[in-house]
């Protein structure tokens, strides 16, 4: 059994979430004049939004939230504040998935407060009911059941802090040398994904860039945990 609950997210089938997310967009008879995505997660599905409903306008607005290796490690704030004045506009705020809620929360209430538009709705591939602080107006997918989506627009990112993690809780039970076969096999264990060996190696490179890992003396592969 994997140790955290994580699904591997293929790029089609984003796209097919977002073609569903427009159809019940113009089902619900509304239509934004504009798209607010939040970054970096709705960047992706917020352009697809804007083909699919033949939108555009789309602009951004940066929420700070989430850390490493799926761990939440700030309160949800606005990055870089800037205000534009939307009194004539329908926006429409995208994301890719509402979990806590908080970047969705924290990024409505700034525009509401801040740019002033005529009305303001959410839409998101996925909403994770049970913890979610916040329903979005429109989503695809309701999970009933916590769990890590893997995105594609995150894989480098997130395999390199899941590697660290591992490398940091073992470093814990005393494991403080690693071989880079030892550490995908792990990987795959404890997340229950494969995201391929182009992945595995640019972020065992991030390891060794940063000083996580670093090469054991005199050992063509062994590393070693800093
Ligand atoms: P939240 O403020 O908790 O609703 O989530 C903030 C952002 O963190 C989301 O827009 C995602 O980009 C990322 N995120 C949070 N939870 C997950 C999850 N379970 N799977 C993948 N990404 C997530």
């Amino acid at each position: 059994m994997p140790k955290v609950n994580t699904k591997l997210v293929a790029w089609e089938e984003v796209v097919e979430w977002c073609r569903k997310l427009a159809e019940v967009i113009e089902g619900s008879g509304w239509r934004p004049d504009i798209i607010v995505a939040i970054a970096r997660g709705g960047y992706v599905p917020a352009r697809l939004l804007c083909d699919f409903l033949d939108i555009h306008d789309l602009i951004s607005i940066q929420i700070l939230h989430w850390g490493k290796a799926a761990e939440i490690t700030a309160k949800a704030h606005v990055k870089y504040p800037y205000t534009i004045d939307l009194s004539e506009k329908r926006v429409l705020l995208v994301d890719d998935i509402v979990d806590t809620g908080d970047s969705i929360i924290v990024a409505k209430e700034y525009i509401e407060n801040h740019w002033k538009p005529q009305e303001i709705r959410v839409a998101a591939m996925q909403w994770i009911s049970p913890v979610a602080k916040i329903k979005p107006d429109y989503f695809v997918d309701e999970v009933k059941e916590w769990i890590w989506y893997q995105y594609p627009w995150t894989r480098a990112e997130d395999t390199t802090n899941f590697f660290e993690k591992i490398v940091s809780e073992k470093k814990k039970e005393g494991k403080v040398e690693w071989t880079f076969e030892e550490l995908v096999k792990e990987f795959k264990s404890w997340y229950g994904i494969d995201v391929g060996e182009a992945y595995y190696k640019l972020s065992f490179n991030r390891l060794l860039k940063t000083g996580v890992l670093k090469k054991k003396c005199g050992c063509k592969n062994t590393y070693i945990a800093v």
